[in-house]
């Protein structure tokens, strides 16, 4: 369903990318994992086009990513994206939060956006909360919301860029949690994180990212048998 083929991408002299290939199926979750500045947020954004690339080809859902007339609203309704920062709005309510794209991205009804937001706000476990403010919710529980927020425009495929990182150990389990539900559920994930044993038990494939080059692929047990130096340095260096 995702397919990245020799990707390219440089900020002027700093070339960033250098000829990223993977491919995830329907129903997968791909952990990434790899050293800070080695690629991991760009070739994510440039899944979901927040970034363009210089050379190579992405296709999402059957959407040419690279093509420069693809349809934005239609690809940003097909993969949902959800990053460190929330950035909910804090003058609205949880509910008025999910509500929002469903209201003027897919131009649902009011009656309808909110059942659907509020089936959302349940399956991130956060349907009680419909009515607080993100000031009144704890850093975990606002990121669940940002990841409903996002679940209730119905994507194919869900990014997440390091969703736990600004969280302490208890709120990162509880939004970990939320991913692996969703990756029992069918959805098809990939996620940067520096949670390797999450990575590691979840994960149908990890990639490991190394200066900008995909550096070693595989199951979660290849974090017990890494075949570079690279990988072992930079699993050695996280313990
Ligand atoms: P981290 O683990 O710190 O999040 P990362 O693997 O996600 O790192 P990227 O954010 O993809 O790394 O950045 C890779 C390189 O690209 C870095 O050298 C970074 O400085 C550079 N870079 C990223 N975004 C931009 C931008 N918008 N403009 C210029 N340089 C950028
Ligand atoms: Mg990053």
């Amino acid at each position: 369903i995702v397919k990245v083929d020799q990707i390219y991408k440089s900020f002027g002299a700093n070339q960033v990318l250098k000829g990223v290939s993977f491919e995830v199926a329907r129903g997968e979750m791909i952990a990434i994992i790899g050293a800070s500045g080695s690629g991991k947020s760009t070739a994510l954004r440039c899944i979901d086009r927040l970034e363009t690339i210089d050379s190579g080809h992405i296709e999402v859902a059957g959407i040419r990513v690279d093509d420069p007339d693809v349809d934005l609203h239609k690809l940003r309704r097909e993969v949902g994206i959800v990053f460190q920062s929330y950035n909910l709005f804090p003058h609205l309510t949880v509910l008025e939060n999910v509500m929002l794209a469903l209201r003027h991205v897919k131009m649902q009804s009011k009656g309808e956006a909110q059942k659907v937001a509020l089936a959302a706000l349940a399956q991130v476990g956060l349907d009680e909360k419909a009515g607080a403010y993100p000031e009144q919710l704890s850093g975990g529980q606002q990121q669940r919301v940002a990841i409903a927020r996002s679940l209730a425009m119905a994507p194919k495929v869900m990014l997440f860029d390091e969703v736990t990182s600004a969280l302490d150990p208890q709120l990162t389990g509880e939004v970990l949690r939320v991913m692996e539900d969703l990756a029992a559920g069918g959805m098809t994930m990939i996620l940067v994180t520096h949670e390797m044993n999450f990575a590691k038990r979840v994960a149908d494939r990890i990639i490991y990212m190394h200066q900008g080059r995909v550096w070693e692929v595989g199951p979660g047990e290849m974090l017990d048998n890494p075949h570079t130096p690279e990988l072992q340095a930079f699993l050695a260096a996280d313990l």
